[in-house]
């Protein structure tokens, strides 16, 4: 891909990140507790080393292998264990995650605030308070610590790719408003309209998207990934009955495993 971008680039706000250390990694899409699913991915991946609990810190620390687009808790059955795993991959060097929407409510409900226990939350929050008190109140606050500094995107390789949950558009780079960069980042660009499900009306920015950066981004689900010159969404929604699917960066080649069981309807429900 011919690219004009600038080699010195001021991030927009400390929580967009220049990782241009990282050149190659895999990006993994929205997980939402699709903990088994998540496991044979990076088996099929070549990163089984990245499963062993007792896993060494990274001796080279800046290059994480694996980059998660966000979500990875509510819904699914093992988001403790997913959320686990990804956590000890981040804090050890292995991984890095941008926030999804659903990981920001999540944190959001840790840190107290009024937060209605729906789209998978309750998921989220039962599985958490089935640990034994002691362990949970530890990890609540070390799962503070994670999640507020999660950055809301990631940029790589020169800044020839950019990952973020939702969405990205060059002009963020000027934006003045740290809440429109987070919000971008993390849901899209909205109508402000609501659906009879009582969320968001999303718009389809991608199509239009022309650059300059390669956008990778999760959240919008697709029954297989979405391909564009300059977009690439790898939600093929997991825990819907879809897959979880990686996409290996720069070669773009896909890794898909087939989801083993819906546990979520689209319209919002538990089904298992
Ligand atoms: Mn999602």
């Amino acid at each position: 891909m011919e690219s004009n971008l600038e080699p010195q680039w001021n991030p927009p706000h400390p929580r967009v990140h220049l990782r241009l250390d990282v050149r190659r990694c895999d990006v993994i899409g929205d997980v939402h507790g699709c903990y088994d699913e998540l496991v044979s991915l990076i088996t099929l991946l070549g990163h089984d080393d990245l499963l062993d609990p007792d896993i060494p810190p990274a001796t080279d620390g800046h290059k994480p292998r694996l980059i998660f687009v966000g979500d990875i808790v509510d819904r699914g059955d093992k988001i403790v264990e997913s959320l686990r795993l990804v956590h000890r991959l981040c804090q050890r060097g292995h991984a890095l995650s941008v926030i999804g929407n659903h990981d920001d409510r999540f944190l959001r409900w840790l840190l107290g605030r009024k937060v209605k226990a729906e789209h998978g939350l309750r998921e989220t929050t039962e599985q958490l308070n089935a640990l034994p008190k002691r362990e949970r109140d530890a990890w609540k606050k070390e799962l503070i610590d994670f999640l507020s500094l999660l950055p809301w995107a990631v940029r790589i390789n020169d800044g020839h790719a950019i990952i973020a949950h939702a969405a990205w558009h060059a002009e963020l780079q000027e934006e003045k408003s740290p809440d429109r960069i987070r919000a971008y980042a993390m849901y899209g660009p909205t109508t402000g309209a609501q659906t009879p499900e009582g969320f968001p009306v999303r718009i389809d920015w991608a199509p239009g998207y022309e650059g300059p950066e390669l956008v990778i981004f999760g959240h919008q689900v697709y029954d297989a990934p979405y391909w564009h010159d300059y977009a690439i969404g790898i939600d093929t929604g997991c825990v819907f009955g879809g897959a979880l699917t990686a996409l290996r960066y720069p070669e773009l080649e896909i890794f898909s495993i087939p989801s083993r069981a819906a546990r979520w309807l689209k319209k919002g429900g538990k089904v298992y």
